[in-house]
């Protein structure tokens, strides 16, 4: 197995643009791959552009009707009318939508290929994670679900075992929904409460069919690094352990970050990083390095959306940038053109994260520790763990 990282990149994905109006602004793809480029970790990376997919590996995941609709509503985005969840306000039809949400898939299926075959242990598309959208429909600002694509298409190849962990401050709830029978498929999504945040699932209750196939962590609103931390660590590496994931595939939306404007927790770049690094790591501990990493939502596009993936790419590649590199002039020179903002001066938000292992206690009256312990005692036992 080869050490490079890939990075999955095709200019043409800049086009999943909804109109100037929508949150999700295609300049946070562009400003990442710029800064990616600004810290030269091209070097350290091989750049793949794969082909879009096609209605065959559509269908893994999604049904023939949908697909049909969203082509339909592609070819002339005037007459969507809100069936299949197109032609709403948080999934406006487009020209071009078909094509360009299916190259974003072919990113991440090509990134699993290359990982399962062994060309590269890491693959990481930014532009995936694209967690809403159902089988039958679109939501939450997502067509085709890419990150389900690149899962079935491991099981397609022949994975036993594939193991997703979701991180976006939004229930990964089309991945859940996708494999919600599948016992090859371990889905874990940490996300804030649905009382307060789209799409309002997600609860430790939602197990899966497949005993304790699905694991869901409700974090309440207002929880930064600390308690984001600790329920990372309580809950995601047991599990690993246990389910033997031969393949690890994680979705890194960056909107858990206090300065989000569609969310309420407070995390900050810097605990997005070590996250990343974990799940680098636990794919080392538990998968033999096979990592597949996307990813997701992230609406403060210029402030944190491009750091938070760059920090993820550079992981990726072998190279981790430390939290107190600055960011090149170049790169902010070219977010003042692009959006008259100054843009952020370095890789941190200026804070060292902590926080307090599980081993080290519980508080009954902590709302954080309340969450996580709803989680392990809904699905830690039907996967042979204590609570
Ligand atoms: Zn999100």
């Amino acid at each position: 197995m080869s050490g490079r990282a890939q990075l999955m990149w095709d200019e043409a994905v800049t086009g999943y643009d909804f109109g100037p109006q929508h949150p999700m602004d295609p300049v946070r793809l562009t400003l990442t791959r710029s800064l990616i480029r600004a810290f030269g970790l091209e070097r350290d990376l091989d750049v793949v552009r794969a082909k879009a997919v096609g209605d065959s590996t559509l269908r893994l995941v999604h049904r023939q009707d949908y697909v049909d609709a969203v082509r339909a509503a592609s070819a002339a985005p005037g007459e969507a009318d809100g069936s299949y969840g197109i032609g709403t306000p948080d999934d406006p039809a487009f020209a071009g939508m078909h094509e360009v949400s299916a190259l974003i898939a072919g990113q991440s299926v090509g990134a699993a290929e290359a990982v399962w075959r062994g060309d590269v242990a890491h693959a990481v598309n930014f532009a995936g994670g694209l967690h809403h959208a159902m089988p039958g429909g679109a939501s939450g600002f997502c067509i085709y679900n890419d990150a389900a694509l690149a899962i079935a298409r491991l099981l397609e190849l022949g994975a036993e075992r594939v193991a997703y962990v979701d991180v976006d401050v939004h229930h990964g709830d089309g991945v859940q929904a996708a494999f919600w029978e599948d016992p090859r498929v371990l889905t874990i999504s940490l996300h804030e409460h649905p009382q307060t945040l789209f799409p309002q699932t997600g609860w430790p209750q939602e197990t899966g069919e497949a005993e304790g196939g699905a694991v869901n962590v409700a974090l309440p609103a207002g929880t930064g690094d600390a308690g984001w931390l600790r329920a990372f660590h309580a809950v995601v590496p047991e599990l690993l352990a246990e389910f033997r994931p031969q393949v690890l595939v994680t979705q890194h939306g960056a909107d858990t970050h206090f300065e989000d404007p569609l969310a309420h927790l407070a995390v900050s770049l810097d605990a997005q990083r070590l996250v990343q690094e974990a799940c680098h790591s636990l794919a080392h501990e538990y998968a033999d390095g096979r990592w597949v990493a996307l990813g997701g939502g992230g609406y403060a596009v210029v402030e944190v959306v491009p750091r938070s993936w760059t920090h993820l790419t550079a992981i990726a590649a072998g190279r981790p940038i430390p939290p107190t590199a600055e960011v090149p002039e170049e790169w902010r020179a070219e977010v003042y053109a692009r959006t008259r903002q100054p843009g952020p001066r370095r890789m941190t938000d200026g804070v060292v994260p902590e926080w307090k292992d599980w081993d080290s206690g519980y508080d009954p009256a902590d709302r954080l520790d309340q969450a996580v312990l709803a989680t392990r005692r809904a699905v830690f036992p039907l996967r042979g763990l204590l609570p």
